[in-house]
Formats: C-alpha cells, sequence, structure tokens
C-alpha cells in the first residue's frame, strides 16, 4: 500500500481518450463513475478539482470534422462546440451526485500574471468553501498556441493547477496504465513500474503523444510529474479502466504509477519557472558557470545581449550557447540592459544616470533550469 493518508486537494485529469472512449461519443458510464468517486472523496472530506480534456475531441465528432492533426481553425471551432457538450455531461453526471460544478476555463499566459493568478485562486478556493467542484480546461478557442501542441496539452496544464493550488495528489486518468519499463507496444515483458522516486530519472523513458484527438503521451506525463514534484505534490497515472481507480489510489492501492513528491520549492520559483518571458538575455559561458553555481545574481558584466523587449519585473529566459538554462525577474526594463550589457556594476550609474541594483537579477529572483 501506498501511504497517501495526508492528501487534502485533489485535482483529476481526464484525458480525451477516456472521455471519448477512444471513439465518437462521450463515455457517460465513465464520467458518472468519476462524480461518485469524486463524491465520496468529498464526503472524505477531501477537496477535489476536475481537468477535463474532450473539447475538441467531442466538437469534432459534432460537427464530424477530420481534420488533419494540426489544422488549428477547425479544431478551435471544435473546442467551441465541445466544451459545452463537455460541459452539459458532466453536469449531468454530477448533478445525480448533488454536486455543483463550475467552469473555468484558462490560458497558459494568465501563468505569467501575478495578480490574475491570485483573483484565479481566490476564486477557486472560494468555489471549493461552497462545496463546488472546479472543472477547468484550456481556452482552446482562443489559445491557439495552446492546441498547436506548443503548450498546449492538459496534462501540463493540470500540473501547473496542482502546484499553484497547493495540491496534494494529482490523478491522471488516461489511455495507458502508468509508466512501463520499456514500450509495451514492442515488448511483452514491459512492466508498469510502480513508484517513481526521481522523474529525472526516468525522463528518457518518454515516447510521443499517442492519440490523436488529445494532445498529451507519456512525455507530457513526466514533464506533468516534474512540475508535481517541485510544488511538493504526488502524481499517479492510472488507466480510466480501472474500476473504481480514483478512490482505490487515494486509498494507496498500488495501480498505476506513483511519481513522489520531491522536496517542494518555493512558490515564486515555481512562478517563474512556468511564466512566459517576454524577452531572452544572452550570457557568456563565465556568467554561466557562475550560475550553475547557485544563489548567484546575474551582473551586466556577463550578458552579451538581449532579445525583446520587457519591462522591469517581467520574466525573462537566459540563454547560453543557444540553450536556455535558467529564467529570471530583472531590476532593469530592457533598453537599460541593452546599454550596461557587458559592463562593470561600478560603471551602471555612469551609463543609465541611475542605478537600481548592483545586479541584473538578483539571485531570489533567478531559477535555475
Ligand atoms: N484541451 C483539449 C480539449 O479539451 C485537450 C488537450 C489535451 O488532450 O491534453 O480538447
Amino acid at each position: 500500500m501506498r501511504d497517501l493518508g495526508n492528501v487534502d486537494t485533489i485535482v483529476i485529469k481526464v484525458g480525451t481518450s477516456s472521455i471519448t472512449g477512444g471513439g465518437n461519443k462521450v463515455n457517460e458510464a465513465f464520467m458518472d463513475s468519476v462524480a461518485a468517486q469524486v463524491k465520496e472523496l468529498r464526503d472524505d472530506g477531501k477537496n477535489v478539482l476536475i481537468v477535463t480534456s474532450g473539447a475538441i475531441g467531442v466538437g469534432l465528432a459534432a460537427m464530424n470534422a477530420k481534420p488533419k492533426p494540426k489544422e488549428v481553425p477547425i479544431r478551435q471551432a471544435a473546442a467551441s462546440v465541445g466544451q459545452g457538450i463537455l460541459m452539459q455531461k458532466w453536469n449531468e453526471s454530477f448533478e445525480k451526485q448533488g454536486i455543483i460544478i463550475s467552469q473555468i476555463l484558462l490560458t497558459y499566459d494568465f501563468y505569467s500574471d501575478r495578480e490574475n493568478y491570485l483573483n484565479l485562486r481566490n476564486a477557486i478556493q472560494t468555489l471549493l468553501s461552497y462545496g463546488v467542484v472546479p472543472v477547468i480546461n484550456e481556452n482552446d478557442v482562443i489559445c491557439v498556441k495552446e492546441i498547436d501542441a506548443m503548450f498546449g496539452d492538459n496534462d501540463t496544464l493540470s500540473a501547473y493547477v496542482c502546484s499553484k493550488m497547493d495540491a496534494d495528489l494529482l490523478i491522471i486518468l488516461s489511455d495507458v496504465d502508468g509508466l512501463y519499463d520499456k514500450n509495451p507496444k514492442i515488448y511483452d515483458d514491459a512492466k508498469i513500474v510502480s513508484t517513481v522516486d526521481d522523474v529525472s530519472k526516468v525522463l528518457h523513458m518518454a515516447g510521443d503523444p499517442t492519440t490523436r484527438v488529445g494532445t498529451g503521451g507519456m512525455k507530457t506525463k513526466l514533464k506533468a510529474a516534474e512540475i508535481c514534484s517541485e510544488s511538493g505534490s504526488n502524481m499517479i497515472i492510472i488507466s480510466s479502466e480501472v474500476p473504481d481507480g480514483i478512490t482505490r489510489a487515494v486509498k494507496g492501492e498500488e495501480i498505476g504509477t506513483i511519481f513522489l513528491a520531491g522536496v517542494k520549492e518555493r512558490k515564486k520559483s515555481r512562478w517563474i519557472k512556468a511564466a512566459h518571458a517576454k524577452g531572452t538575455l544572452i550570457i557568456d559561458s563565465g556568467a554561466a558557470e557562475k550560475l550553475s553555481e547557485g544563489n548567484v545574481s546575474l551582473l551586466a558584466v556577463g550578458i552579451k545581449d538581449v532579445v525583446g523587449r520587457f519591462e522591469r519585473g517581467d520574466v525573462v529566459n537566459i540563454e547560453c550557447s543557444g540553450k536556455v538554462i535558467a529564467k529570471g525577474i530583472p531590476d532593469y526594463d530592457s533598453d537599460d540592459i541593452f546599454k550596461i550589457r557587458g559592463v562593470r556594476s561600478d560603471r551602471i550609474e555612469a551609463i543609465l544616470g541611475h542605478k537600481s541594483y548592483n545586479d541584473v537579477i538578483r539571485s531570489e529572483n533567478l531559477v535555475i533550469l
């Protein structure tokens, strides 16, 4: 048995193939079963949030459209059709349990804006305090980037929700049984890994997205596990076909794969990591080496170039030899950094006519990736 006795807030992510049972229609029995299990968890005093996929898949089926996987406008349109159907179905399932649900459509960008995020958090906390189960999806109708699979998969989204809401557990219900030690499509003797205590050691085991309607695959699930681990949450992948999989997993039964929580990173670091970078600072290898030692600031002298325009306080990427190695929040805007790039800190005032800080990014505002 796994010890999940302390779990208080749970995020449940439901994949497209689970919602549609791999076919064209919504699998109502499955949604009913999720709602019934959520009721059980709620009766047990847990807070539950749902992250649901399926808007695009359900919408495509309703419109009888069969676009190529990356045909974006039709997927946007399908999301617009499917999201309503999806919520109607969730509502029917939860109504049977006497549970009120709410719809929240998110964009990746909201993570870059701390104020938005705090407002959202307040809204979610209020919903939970009224016993409502928030049902979250990406706003695929307007977030083209998101549908284009660059950022947009609900595995990652659910992990960010887990991290932001300080949830203790993310359960991913999927069409896979968990993480296999080798490719089960090739090797008959492939086995499920029951426990992963360090996700960085299994990142190489990720395959590519498996289904056409959904966008996630093992790769995105492992990325989700990394985000959860850094936010001090456990993550479990189980097949949506396991009867009562959610409640059994929460009780500690060894089904699927559990990725154990790591040491909780500071909230600010997690936020910087998740935020959209507004620009890039290109630094030299000496500065990169210094940064990798940890707990140091980024000085102007190590900066070779500035890409993009950003304000003081925006999040930027820090890049060396074509690789983003860190992210941070500078204390100067892009114009000023451009003027002081490559110079020693004692010359900043002479160049800019003012000097807010010795460092371009203070150590507390820096995260090494
Ligand atoms: N948000 C998409 C949808 O509702 C699915 C994204 C995913 O499969 O990860 O259709």
